[in-house]
């Protein structure tokens, strides 16, 4: 006879899966469903789903185990709940197997790797005659997807079939937070914080890189393994580790001491080139810590008479040199930003209102908002016509005599036509406040053709801001090709304007270029292209690339009040 404990007590399988695992079955479901036409917003729920399953430190696994309740994780309800108790409760999910069973093994196979689009996967098997992940990874190393599909394409397999890969950095930042409340809380260490590329806020981030304070580096070890059920350790010596997380994103953990961490802070923050810079000035790692211990950053630098480097200086390009004249540009900051220049209302792609996208940066501080739809030629993105235009005009001049506290400005994001026209008539465009031109269309061009585009269109007297100037999408595709160089040249020479497109999968333009347009002494607007109230937040991130580029307040854009940036938009 059963005691009363074991009533109802179902056998579970024995082995633990990790949340890798189980997201990449939800992953597997959302891109067969994806196949099939299923309701797109299904599709994307499993998506998210995948996506939440594997930032997660706690086992999803032991969570089902323990009963529970999975849906008070964002992004899981409760048919994902459901779906997810099926695959760790029998090992399999049920609709998954079947839809596998009803696809063509090539498809099947392809659904062994769920980052990979199976629609775009097939395409390439069809255009070069080939039906495996096998020949697929060859094709990829030989370079003819790239050729003959193009880089988008090939980028897109190599991140489908790669184990590890890079994460943009909005997301990397949930991943800090989950891996440091880990680390301090079940991993036991006395202090942990985060350096790297991650401190120095690149745009991409492929290995997140945390100091540690710890006496048992293997007991650390052995819990880290069970992170999100299971992670597995990829090397380590007698102070750091290396693991890959099942984001695919890789962990390195590395010891410090409390007396020498501004040292550690220092040697594992910066780049390489940062690094070897420093030693130029303040001698080989050996000179440097026989000048120890150094507790904190501050110290180090005292020490060697060089001013505070901000991390996202911290390249190897011209800083520590500037360190120690004391010329540092001081960085721009969050609290300088009076307004937004690049903001999508209902009227074009936006989800809120004009009146919501005003009152929301007014709840930021701002003294003003841009509001710039897209123009008429992009239908995809409900472009607006001249005479809808004219009335959002009107509209706006209500709206500013209603509501108190902010300034709507009149914008539009003019698209830059394919032989460099903008996408409406001058005597339309000088009603406007200002303009944000971009291209949207034609990417294939050449590089002289792009940029003769891009020239053309900046010889307009109402063009004011290139938006997005490459019109890159971060891990999914490059830019067009320009010449950036000639591009800041006429920039400059017309009185024209750059914007540093916050979007996380933008960042455009880079920190490279931002920096080159700005030492040209050419403005540059921090904008986010926001198309929710929400993302107006995203300037962060827009600021994380205007600090890499080492732009100081006077030559970002919206940290002026209105009054000035009128007339620089007057040409
Ligand atoms: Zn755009
Ligand atoms: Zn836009």
């Amino acid at each position: 006879m059963k005691t009363s404990g074991e009533e109802g007590a179902v056998l579970l399988p024995e082995t633990v899966l990790s949340n890798a695992e189980i997201a990449d079955r939800l992953a597997s479901l959302a891109q067969l469903l994806s196949v099939q036409k299923e309701n797109p917003y299904r599709v994307k729920a499993y998506q998210r789903a995948a996506a939440t399953i594997r930032t997660l430190s706690e086992s999803i696994d032991q969570l089902v185990r323990d009963g529970s309740d999975l849906t008070e994780y964002a992004g899981i309800g409760q048919a994902i709940s459901s779906a997810i108790r099926e695959i760790v409760l029998t090992g399999t999910l049920g609709k998954l197997e079947k839809l596998r069973s009803q696809a063509s093994p090539e498809l099947a196979s392809i659904s062994d790797h769920p980052r990979l689009d199976p629609r775009r996967v097939l395409r390439i098997y069809k255009k070069l005659g080939i039906s495996s992940i096998q020949a697929l990874r060859e094709r990829l190393e030989n370079g003819d997807i790239e050729e003959k599909l193009g880089i988008r394409m090939a980028q897109h397999v190599r991140q489908g079939i790669t184990p590890t890969h890079g994460m943009l950095l909005y997301r990397a930042d949930e991943l800090r937070v989950a891996t440091e409340g880990f680390l301090i809380d079940k991993c036991g260490v006395r202090r942990a914080e985060v350096v790297g590329d991650y401190r120095r806020r690149v745009e991409v981030i492929d290995e997140l890189v945390f100091l540690i304070e710890t006496n048992d580096l293997p007991s650390v070890i052995s819990k880290l393994e069970r992170y999100g059920g299971r992670t597995p350790m990829l090397s380590c010596s007698k102070d750091t580790a290396l693991f890959a997380l099942p984001s695919g994103v890789l962990l390195r953990i590395q010891v410090a001491s409390k007396e020498n961490w501004g040292m550690a802070l220092v040697s594992f923050t910066g780049s390489k080139a940062h690094f070897k810079k420093l030693t130029t000035v303040a001698g080989n790692l050996k000179t440097l810590k026989s000048n120890g211990p150094f507790p904190t950053e501050s110290a180090l630098y005292r020490k060697f008479a060089l001013s505070f480097i901000e991390p996202e200086l911290r390249e190897g390009l011209d800083e520590v040199e500037r360190a120690a004249q004391g010329t540092l540009p001081v960085l721009v900051s969050a609290k300088d930003i009076r307004g937004e220049l690049h903001a999508h209302s209902t009227s074009s792609d936006g989800i809120h209102s004009i009146e919501q996208m005003a009152v929301a940066a007014r709840e930021r501080g701002y003294e003003y908002i841009g509001i710039t739809d897209h123009s008429q030629s992009l239908k995809l993105a409900r472009g607006v016509s001249v005479e809808d235009l004219l009335k959002q005009i009107r509209l706006i001049d209500k709206l500013n005599k209603r509501i108190q506290g902010v300034r709507i400005l009149k914008s539009a994001e003019v698209d830059i036509l394919a032989d460099g026209s903008l996408d409406y008539p001058d005597e339309v465009l000088r009603e406007l406040d200002y303009t944000v031109c971009s291209i949207h269309s034609r990417f294939g061009f050449g590089k002289t053709q792009q940029t003769e585009r891009i020239l053309h269109a900046m010889d307009n007297r109402y063009f004011n801001i290139l938006g997005h100037a490459t019109g890159r999408l971060l891990l999914k595709r490059p830019g067009y090709e320009i010449d950036m160089d000639r591009v800041i040249a006429h920039a400059k020479q017309n009185g024209c304007f750059f914007e540093i497109n916050s979007s996380p999968d933008r960042l455009d333009l880079s920190a490279e270029n931002a920096r080159a347009a700005a030492m040209a002494g050419v403005g540059i607007a921090v904008s986010t292209d926001a198309h929710h109230t929400r993302e107006l937040e995203l300037v962060r991130y827009g600021m994380d690339q205007a600090r890499r580029a080492g732009l100081e307040k006077p030559s970002v854009l919206n940290c002026l009040p209105w009054k000035t940036l009128a007339r620089l938009f007057r040409r």
